[in-house]
């Protein structure tokens, strides 16, 4: 079937065994996948004119199959040393966006010199937590392995420096999208692809029970952040709708399997917003949690969304909160500052162009 040339299938999404069979039904010599492979993720080229040691038949024929990209560029936001946004256009008019991040702000052991690439892995999300941007507007679709991995490619291209650190953190759940994420994560990893360690992968999910199981039985040693936002069933079911569904008692039990299976320790993310969740009972049962888990934790003062009421607690109370969680023997980061950090900027993602252009009625409240 012919496909306008927008929605052509891209080269970005397939993987070397995709690749190969496709050269087998045209007739071409196996060598001619990794041959491509190499053009579109180490030499990072432009276009598929480019790929200069093709035949310019062959060229022709994956030009009028395949696209090179799924995701056009439409806008930067921030340059240089700063965090920088990029929009991104897909085929069906919808909008995604990724964060870079130029200092990891040693939230997930690494160096403070990497390059952190935050990743959205659906337009939109449906799990609508109360506090989050990227639930606001609802779910749209789920981003297919190329929109997801072509991130990564873009990022490098847009920026000429090399990710080092990816955390799915961006728009969507990214468990809700489990096997394109994993195709995605496998171009991403895979030597031929983007080659990144699994060590260097954080996905965040707001607690898919079975997905976590999934996960902890994958062979790739992927580090996993949970997004807890309340110790309690009480707290975490008035901000988060998921709780209903897989409570925190179902949620400890699928940390404790990943506990019995990785060596990775996980992190526990909480949001810190003032009157919801910031109650200092709530820090000290969240230290037993961390500490039963030996889980870090990451404390986040709630980022201001426009059209959200909420509020960030004040600097002595998110002090307070950690210093419970220090004291308890947890290891507890807080950042308070705002900005070149990946909580500022990352999590909070929504896509004010399509509201814009009238594809997503915008958010009511
Ligand atoms: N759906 C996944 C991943 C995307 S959200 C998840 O929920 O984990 C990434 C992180 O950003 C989550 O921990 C989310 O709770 C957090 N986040 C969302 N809105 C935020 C805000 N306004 N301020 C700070 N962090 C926020
Ligand atoms: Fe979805 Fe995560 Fe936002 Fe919740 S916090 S609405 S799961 S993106």
């Amino acid at each position: 079937m012919l496909h306008p040339p927008h929605v052509l299938p891209a080269l970005t999404g397939l993987s070397k065994d995709d690749l190969t069979a496709l050269m087998a039904e045209w007739g071409q010599p196996a060598f001619r996948a990794g041959q491509i492979l190499d053009w579109v993720w180490k030499k990072q080229v432009g276009s598929i004119d480019e790929m200069t040691n093709l035949p310019t038949s062959l060229r022709e024929k994956l030009a009028e199959t395949h696209r090179l990209h799924a995701l056009e560029h439409s806008q930067t936001q921030g340059s240089g040393d700063t965090t920088r946004k990029f929009l991104f256009k897909l085929h069906d008019g919808r909008y995604v966006e990724s964060v870079l991040i130029p200092a990891n702000p040693a939230l997930y052991g690494e160096r403070s010199d990497r390059r952190t690439l935050c990743v959205s892995s659906q337009v939109g999300c449906a799990y609508g937590c109360k506090f989050c941007a990227s639930g606001l507007a609802g779910f749209s679709r789920n981003l297919d392995p190329a929109e997801i991995a072509g991130q990564v490619l873009a990022a490098e291209q847009l920026s000429g420096e090399r990710v080092d650190n990816l955390v799915f953190m961006g728009m969507g759940e990214p468990f809700a999208n489990f096997d394109k994420l994993m195709a995605a994560i496998e171009i991403i990893t895979a030597e031929w692809g983007l080659h990144l360690g699994a060590r260097h992968l954080t996905i965040s999910t707001s607690g898919l029970v079975p997905q976590i199981r999934k996960l902890a039985d994958h062979p790739q040693q992927i580090r996993l952040a949970i997004s807890l936002h309340g110790a309690t069933d009480e707290v975490r079911e008035r901000i988060m709708p998921v709780n209903k569904k897989w409570n925190t008692e179902k949620l400890f039990e699928a940390l404790d399997y990943w506990n019995a299976h990785k060596k990775q320790h996980l992190t526990l993310e909480y949001i810190l917003i003032k009157d919801v969740n910031d109650e200092l009972e709530q820090a000290r049962i969240l230290a037993g949690h961390a500490r039963r888990l030996r889980a870090k934790v990451n404390l986040i003062p709630y980022n201001t969304v426009e059209g959200l009421d909420w509020v960030r607690p004040s600097e002595t109370r998110c002090k307070a909160f950690r210093d419970i969680l220090k004291n308890a023997g947890v290891s507890a980061t807080l950042r308070l500052e705002k900005g070149h950090d990946i909580d500022a900027a990352c999590g909070q993602l929504r896509l004010k162009q399509e509201t814009e252009e009238g594809i997503i009625e915008a958010p009511v409240k």
